[in-house]
């Protein structure tokens, strides 16, 4: 089984760790959001990456869902001591060492998906994960404070200002001209299935879906997408806030709409959002907090599951003469017909 999945950070590292779990035998491609990326001290940080990096190969800080485990900030505290900004970005002394090396790997000239390889060959996530693009692209966003009304990086907004002066527009800085990484489309037309974990429907999920050539590759395949709004509220961080400046309410309804039938086949909701419904998107009720690797385990099986029943042709074309769906195949239909 083939299987693709996009992710951010947390809300897709987890959902990944719990596709790999439900899932070992299955080739998963991965495309990460690099709209996040910043450069600090003269170091390029790949935050989403690096946190489907770390979780995926086991050194990930469980806690907080990012950054190394066992980690320490001698470099940050001396950084600090020499009052070099920004002090806001936490960057731990074993991250760094990622940085560095990721740092002088693209200054050697290696395109970002290279040294993405590079990096995992010692992590061995287990994934093949790929960034939605070597071109650099940054998300920033418009706010409007005392200074007056300015584009700060993403990273500003959501870190330092914790997201709480509200964004007026969020804007991906150079994705006119970003082509998606070699591999990606790929990856994508070789899939059988498609899924979209979790994660932020805008500053991740919506970052990758603007490379050109993605979206429109995606829309011919079987996609289903889980939910990263429970009972109107982000399950965790202020996903809201980011849904709020592209006008989109903060609901599974809303981010579903978003998303769009042409993109998603089938969506799963929290229980208590079971009344969710579009035309032409199938919609499940499941258990959708990852609380630990099993409940991660059960959700990636569910939304799996339901992407390989939804790409089946019985199950997704049904007519008066079939069949019902628990039965064998048709026999009537030579293979690759309906698919
Ligand atoms: P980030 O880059 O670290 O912000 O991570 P992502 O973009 O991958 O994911 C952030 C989103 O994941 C947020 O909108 C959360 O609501 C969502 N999320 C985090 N944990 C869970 C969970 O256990 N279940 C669900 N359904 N969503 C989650
Ligand atoms: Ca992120």
């Amino acid at each position: 089984m083939r299987i693709v999945s996009l992710a951010g950070g947390i809300g897709g590292a987890r959902f990944l760790r719990g596709l790999l779990t439900t899932a070992p035998d299955s080739e998963i491609t991965v495309i990460g959001n690099t709209g996040d990326d910043i450069s600090l001290f003269g170091l390029r940080v790949c935050p989403d990456l690096d946190t489907v990096m770390y979780t995926l190969g086991g050194g990930i800080n469980e806690e907080q869902g990012w950054g190394r485990r066992e980690e320490s900030h001698v470099v940050k505290e001396e950084l600090a001591a020499y009052g070099v900004e920004p002090q806001w970005f936490g960057l731990g002394d074993r991250d760094f060492a990622t940085h560095i090396v990721r740092t002088q790997m693209l200054d050697a000239g290696y395109p970002l998906s290279a040294v993405t390889e590079a990096l995992c060959a010692r992590w061995q996530p287990g994934v093949r994960l790929i960034p939605m693009s070597d071109d650099r692209t940054e998300t920033h966003v418009v706010i409007s404070d005392e200074r007056g009304r300015r584009a700060v990086h993403f990273q500003e907004w959501w870190v330092r200002l914790r997201a709480s002066v509200p964004a007026e527009q969020i804007i991906l800085v150079g994705a006119d001209q970003a082509v998606p990484a070699p591999g990606v489309l790929e990856a994508v037309a070789a899939a059988d299935v498609v899924l979209l974990p979790p994660s932020n429907p805008v500053v991740s999920i919506g970052t990758i879906l603007q490379i050109k050539g993605i979206r429109e590759a995606l829309e011919g395949k079987t996609v289903v997408g889980v939910s990263p709004i429970v009972g109107g509220a982000p399950v965790r961080g202020m996903a809201d806030a980011c849904l709020t400046a592209i006008g989109v309410p903060t609901t599974a309804q809303a981010v579903l709409e978003l998303y769009g039938p042409a993109l998603v086949d089938g969506w799963l909701v929290a229980e208590e959002d079971a009344g969710v419904a579009l035309d032409g998107v199938e919609v499940e009720a499941r258990p959708l907090i990852m609380h630990d690797l099993d409940s991660a385990a059960a959700l990636a099986r569910a939304a799996l599951d339901m992407a390989v029943r939804l790409a089946s042709p019985v199950t997704s074309t049904p007519s008066p003469t079939d069949t019902p769906a628990t039965d064998t195949p048709r026999t009537d239909v030579s293979p690759g017909e309906g698919a």
